[in-house]
């Protein structure tokens, strides 16, 4: 039977995350049951959802953990405030968990490591300390930073005030210019847009290491775990495109593409056009493409050596795999040679090669599927 090291357990933290999640279960249907809702409250926990989850995605995530572009104070300041909000810790503790967690993805000394199981990946890590902690020495550029300093001192005091006081206090004021019981407007602030917020922002964000490397596809590279899948977009603020993340993580957008859906990136965009953000960071198209060439490439040959193995039952399908693999490899080996003598490539051309990518793709997936078992 598996035992819970109790020496190990971080009693603060589970306490916190059973805690949080034991209010939104229990206490917010009785409160809703007895008081309903009104749009006030809807919104502001709209808001503070919004709020929170964008500070991690883009402030605590995209900014301070992969420098991907760089911020004014206005965007440091409320990243780290609202960051705070999410009760993630502070800024320095994510993003040195968070750099780890890249160095080494699926191995030991990942912090969220989803080869020890999908739960540790998602919550485990949190509940349990590591013996011994491993050393923050790869945050040090961000030591420099006076405001992500000021947050690491204080992250659990403006997490309380910002987080759970200032919305019970909206809505006391709320309800008593409203002629309402002004005790109900505070409860209503304190749970839906404090509590009920963080426990849904911390596990959307906690599916980025559960989720996003269990589900999903995996176009850019096979050789981590990391997956893109739409629906995680849509559950984490566009972080959903994890795969493309992982091979690619200075890039300021995870969905590269112009219409996968990611508001973080939006985001940063829109910002860098108000003159708050710039030096935003993006792959050049080439090289994103030539990615996904290889790990077509790697697929096709990977299924044609299975192929070979099956004898002539297989045969037909072998042989047509083994020209999309030398097609594949012809392919590869032009866009390598333009990409590394930074040759300009038309966007139609990219486009012609990545069409014909995924066409091959799903050729070999139909190939496969129609092969007699
Ligand atoms: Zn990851
Ligand atoms: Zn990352």
């Amino acid at each position: 039977m598996y035992r819970i090291p109790f020496d190990r357990v971080n009693w603060i933290t589970s306490s916190f995350l059973i805690g949080t999640a034991l209010i939104a279960l229990i206490g917010l249907p009785v409160y809703l049951f007895h008081y309903g809702i009104d749009w006030f409250q809807f919104a502001m926990f709209f808001f503070y959802l919004v709020a929170t989850m964008m500070s991690i995605t883009v402030g605590y995530h995209r900014l301070f953990s992969h420098l991907s572009f760089k911020a004014k104070t206005p965007v440091r300041l409320f990243t780290l405030v609202f960051g705070a909000c999410a009760f993630e810790n502070s800024c320095l503790d994510w993003a040195s968990d968070h750099r780890r967690h890249h160095k080494h993805v699926d191995h030991e000394g990942d912090p969220y490591d989803i080869s020890k199981g999908f739960m540790w990946a998602h919550i485990g890590w949190l509940m349990f300390k590591l013996n011994p902690e491993p050393p923050m020495d790869n945050v040090n550029d961000l030591r420099k930073d006076k405001l992500v300093m000021w947050q690491h001192e204080y992250v659990h005091w403006i997490g309380l005030v910002v987080g759970l006081i200032v919305p019970s206090v909206i809505g006391f004021f709320w309800n008593h210019f409203q002629g309402e019981n002004p005790l109900v407007g505070a409860l209503g602030g304190f749970l839906i847009a404090g509590v009920a917020r963080i426990v849904v922002a911390q596990h959307c964000t906690f599916f980025i290491n559960s989720l996003c490397h269990t589900v999903g596809r995996q176009p850019y590279s096979s050789s981590h775990s990391a997956r893109d899948s739409a629906i995680m977009a849509v559950l984490t603020f566009g972080e959903g495109y994890h795969n493309y993340h992982h091979e690619f993580q200075h890039d300021y957008r995870n969905g590269v593409k112009p219409w996968q859906w990611d508001p973080s990136k939006w985001t940063i965009w829109t910002l860098s056009k108000l003159g708050l953000v710039e030096g935003l960071r993006r792959v050049p198209d080439g090289k994103i493409l030539l990615a996904e060439m290889r790990e077509a490439k790697l697929r096709a040959e990977k299924h044609l050596a299975e192929l070979k193995s099956q004898g002539s039952a297989a045969q037909r399908v072998s042989e047509a795999v083994n020209e999309m693999v030398e097609r594949l490899a012809a392919n590869y080996h032009e866009l390598e040679k333009a990409v590394s003598e930074r040759v300009t490539l038309s966007q139609k051309a990219l486009r012609d090669w990545q069409t014909e990518t995924r066409t091959m793709m799903k050729d070999l997936r139909r190939m496969l599927a129609e092969l007699p078992a």
